[in-house]
C-alpha cells in the first residue's frame, strides 16, 4: 500500500499549461520531497494527486488502481495541513475525531484510534484542550493527528512547517521524520526549503516551472546534479 505512479499528468487552468504532462513513481513506504521556488507547481502536483484537483492529462495509478477520476476521499490518502486549519472552537479530541465522524467510524474504533495517535504525538494530556491552549507545534502534531487517524495509504504534506518559527521547525522535522520510521507509510512532503528536502528525503523531486528537473537521494543530487539549476538549488558545487 502507498504506491502511487504518475503517468503523462498534466495541469493547465485555462490556457496556461501549469504541469506539463510528467512521469512519476512513488514506492511504498518513500519519503519523497517536492522541492522547488515559489510558483514552481508543487502544490498544484500535490493537489492533484490528492484529487483536489482534476488532472488535464494523464493517469494517476494508487497501488495498482487507476485513481485518475476517483474522489479524494476514495484515494485513501491524508492531505496534512498547516495547524491553523484546525477548528479553534473544538477540543483537541473532537478535532481529532473530525475526520472519522465524516467517515461513519463507530465511538470504540474512534476512540481507539484517537488514543494511539495521541500516544504517537505526544498529546495523550491535551485531548480536552483547544487549539488556541497549545503552543505552534502541538498544533501542528493535532494537524498531523487528523491525518493520522484515517490510517492513510499516504501522507501528503504542503509546507506543513512554514508558519513555524525557526528552531520549532527543526524540533518537527524531526518529529515527522521519527513518524515515518515508525509508520513506514509513504509520505510526501512538499516544501521550497532545501534544507527540508536535503534532511527529511528518501528521494527528492526538484520542480522548475512545472517540470521534473530531476529525481534522486539527496546525496545523488548533491553529487551529481543534472544541471546548474539543481547545482544551485541544492546549493552544491558543479
Ligand atoms: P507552488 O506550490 O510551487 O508555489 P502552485 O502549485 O501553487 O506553486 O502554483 C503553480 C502555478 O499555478 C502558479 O503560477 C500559480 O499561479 C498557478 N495556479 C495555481 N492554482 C491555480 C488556480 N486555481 N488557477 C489558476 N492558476 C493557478
Ligand atoms: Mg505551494
Amino acid at each position: 500500500m502507498g504506491q502511487i505512479t504518475l503517468e503523462n499528468v498534466a495541469k493547465s487552468f485555462g490556457e496556461v499549461e501549469v504541469i506539463p504532462p510528467l512521469d512519476l513513481t512513488i514506492e511504498d513506504g518513500e519519503f519523497v520531497v517536492f522541492v522547488g521556488p515559489s510558483g514552481c507547481g508543487k502544490s498544484t502536483l500535490l493537489r492533484l494527486i490528492a484529487g483536489l484537483e482534476d488532472v488535464t492529462g494523464g493517469k494517476i495509478v494508487i497501488d495498482g488502481s487507476d485513481a485518475t477520476q476517483a474522489s479524494p476521499a476514495k484515494r485513501g490518502l491524508a492531505m496534512v495541513f498547516q495547524s491553523y486549519a484546525l477548528y479553534p472552537h473544538m477540543s483537541v479530541r473532537k478535532n481529532i475525531a473530525f475526520p472519522m465522524k465524516m467517515a461513519g467510524i463507530d465511538e470504540a474504533e474512534q476512540k481507539r484510534r484517537i488514543d494511539s495517535a495521541a500516544k504517537a504525538l505526544n498529546l495523550t494530556d491535551y485531548l480536552d484542550r483547544r487549539p488556541g491552549q497549545l503552543s505552534g507545534g502541538q498544533r501542528q502534531r493535532v494537524a498531523i493527528g487528523r491525518a493520522i487517524v484515517r490510517e492513510p495509504s499516504a501522507f501528503l504534506f504542503d509546507e506543513p512547517l512554514s508558519n513555524l518559527d525557526a528552531a520549532l521547525r527543526v524540533g518537527m522535522r524531526l518529529e515527522i521524520s521519527e513518524l515515518h520510521n515508525r509508520l513506514k507509510t509513504t509520505m510526501i512532503y512538499v516544501t521550497h526549503d532545501q534544507v527540508e528536502a536535503m534532511t527529511m528525503a528518501d528521494k527528492i523531486v526538484v520542480l522548475q516551472a512545472g517540470r521534473i528537473e530531476q529525481v534522486g537521494s539527496p546525496l545523488e543530487l548533491y553529487r551529481s546534479p543534472r544541471n546548474v539549476f539543481v547545482a544551485g538549488f541544492i546549493g552544491s558545487p558543479r
